[in-house]
């Protein structure tokens, strides 16, 4: 499964970063996702992926998406 974010749609609200905190970080400077893998897209860990989904359902702004 991979996770890829959309960070102009993102709106700084943070529910990524409160399900799957391993996975993803808000910038600094304005909030916005980020991935701690870096980038825009990303391999998801087995151990992490209940998580990313959990991400993908709370954000407000379909800023994550997940594909398999
Ligand atoms: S939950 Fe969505 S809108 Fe909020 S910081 Fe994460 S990606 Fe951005």
């Amino acid at each position: 499964m991979r996770v890829s974010i959309d960070v102009g749609k993102c709106i700084g609200v943070g529910q990524c970063v409160f399900a799957a905190a391993d996975i993803f970080d808000q910038d600094d400077s304005d909030g916005t996702v980020l991935l701690h893998a870096g980038g825009k897209d990303a391999e998801v860990p087995a151990a992490h992926r209940d998580a990313v989904l959990e991400a993908a359902r709370l954000c407000p702004s379909g800023a994550v998406a997940v594909t398999s």
